[in-house]
Order: structure tokens, then C-alpha cells, then sequence
């Protein structure tokens, strides 16, 4: 009962499932060219089971990073290098 993709608890969910990803992720991953660790062919059916499904859940973790705390690594503005430009600021 209550909004399921809002609470705290999917977010939890989401985040334990793209762990949980990327732990069957590492073990098929490429072992050789286009050879899995598991012995298929790469990319094998639980890689890229395992891919839709971190993508998935991961688009749900961005979402709620970007609302949550909005920090952003770098500036907005890149740095100006007009020498004409006016000193308007008195
Ligand atoms: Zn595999």
C-alpha cells in the first residue's frame, strides 16, 4: 500500500537488484574474445539478461540521485576567454 515507485523501499529494492547485477555481470563477464566466463558465447543469454535488468533498475537510482541531491561536478559556465570584454560591473 502506497506509491510504489516514489518510496524509499523501492529505491532500496532497485539499488539491491543493480548490485545484485553487477555481481552475475562480473561473473559473465568477457573471459576471452567472445567467450563468457560461464563458457558461452559472448555476450551469453544471462549477460545480457542481467544488462536489461541493472539498466533498468539503474535509470530508477539516477533518477532519484538527480532529485535528491542536485550537485553538479563541474561548472555551468565554461571559462571565458573574450578580451574585449566590458567591465560593466562598477
Ligand atoms: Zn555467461
Amino acid at each position: 500500500m502506497g506509491a510504489l515507485y516514489t518510496s524509499a523501499a523501492f529505491w532500496e529494492y532497485a539499488k539491491a537488484q543493480v548490485a545484485y547485477a553487477d555481481i552475475l555481470l562480473a561473473k559473465h563477464s568477457e573471459l576471452a574474445l567472445s567467450l563468457c566466463r560461464c563458457g558461452r558465447l559472448h555476450p551469453c543469454d544471462d549477460r545480457q539478461h542481467w544488462l536489461r535488468m541493472r539498466a533498468h533498475f539503474g535509470r530508477f537510482l539516477v533518477e532519484q540521485r538527480y532529485s535528491s541531491e542536485v550537485q553538479q561536478p563541474h561548472p555551468p559556465n565554461p571559462t571565458r576567454s573574450d578580451p574585449s570584454r566590458p567591465d560593466d560591473l562598477a
